[in-house]
């Protein structure tokens, strides 16, 4: 029977969760990547993986469809077990001024960015709970802690995950199981690609460093929170901006 950890990666197909699924399979686990749309760039990627651990499977999954999600989970636990570490990374942007936003743009973000954190966790939780282990990472964002024009919807998605996942840590902490945030700053994936010439200029004023960070910079501590070194770390909401909400 294979006794390796089973690490789910939603949003696995780009950026943060491409680079997270690469080096949780580094980690020796065996790795399901979701994605939604690109199913070409989840199969590079799951080539990639199956490079360092054959063990691994993509799955397609829209995060803010409930029953698409335990559909998903049914799925994995019969073709490789039930997760031991959950990943909520996929996210989305819609950003508009509050004035001009559609309702649609943000009922979407909440949908994607906090229900579809719901769902993936309420489907994980019985299992870790039942092995009395677990590790559960969420990628929020430094806009979710401290605002940003534009952002309101996306902001508050995020600053909900954040709320979320404190919670939950108080919930489970005798169980064996962490629950931990992630917020990165501005990374140099397709969600921060959107921003123009000029957008770009004015954002690299907020960052103390001076630069965007790459998708392997926000990765190793989403790694770090699954191992042994971090069992006493939970609740916890870990930035990676390069200083900018400092
Ligand atoms: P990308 O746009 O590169 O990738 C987003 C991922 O989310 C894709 O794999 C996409 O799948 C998936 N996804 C989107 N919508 C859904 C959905 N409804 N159901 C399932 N999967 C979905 O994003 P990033 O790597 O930039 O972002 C990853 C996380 O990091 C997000 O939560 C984001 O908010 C957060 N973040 C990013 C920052 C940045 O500057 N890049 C800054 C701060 C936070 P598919 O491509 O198949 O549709």
């Amino acid at each position: 029977m294979n006794t390796k950890k089973i690490a789910l990666i939603t949003g696995g197909s780009r950026g943060i969760g491409e680079a997270t699924a690469i080096r949780l399979a580094r980690l020796n686990y065996n790795i399901v990547i979701t994605y939604n749309s690109h199913e070409n760039d989840a199969n590079n990627v799951l080539d990639n993986i199956k490079k360092i651990n054959p063990d691994c499977m993509k799955i397609k999954c829209d995060v803010t469809n409930k029953e698409n999600v335990k559909e998903m989970f049914m799925k994995v636990e019969k073709d490789m077990g039930s997760v031991d570490i959950l990943v909520n990374n996929a996210g989305v942007i819609s950003d508009s001024l509050l004035l001009r936003m559609k309702d649609e743009q943000f009922e979407f973000t909440m949908q994607t960015n906090m229900f579809g954190t719901y769902y993936c966790t309420k489907n994980a939780l019985p299992s870790m709970i039942k092995n009395r282990w677990g590790r559960i990472i969420n990628v929020s964002s430094v806009v979710g802690l401290r605002g940003n024009m534009g952002q309101s919807n996306y902001s508050a998605s995020k600053a909900a995950v954040h709320g979320f996942s404190q919670s939950l840590a108080k919930e489970v902490a005798k169980r064996g199981i962490t629950v931990n945030v992630v917020a990165p700053g501005y990374i140099k994936t397709a969600t921060s690609d959107v921003l123009n010439e000029k957008q770009k200029e004015t954002v690299l004023t907020w960052i103390p460093q001076g630069r965007f960070g790459e998708p392997d910079e926000v990765a190793p501590t989403i790694a770090f929170l699954t191992t042994k070194e971090a069992d006493y770390i939970t609740g916890t909401i870990i930035r990676v901006d390069g200083g900018m909400a400092i």
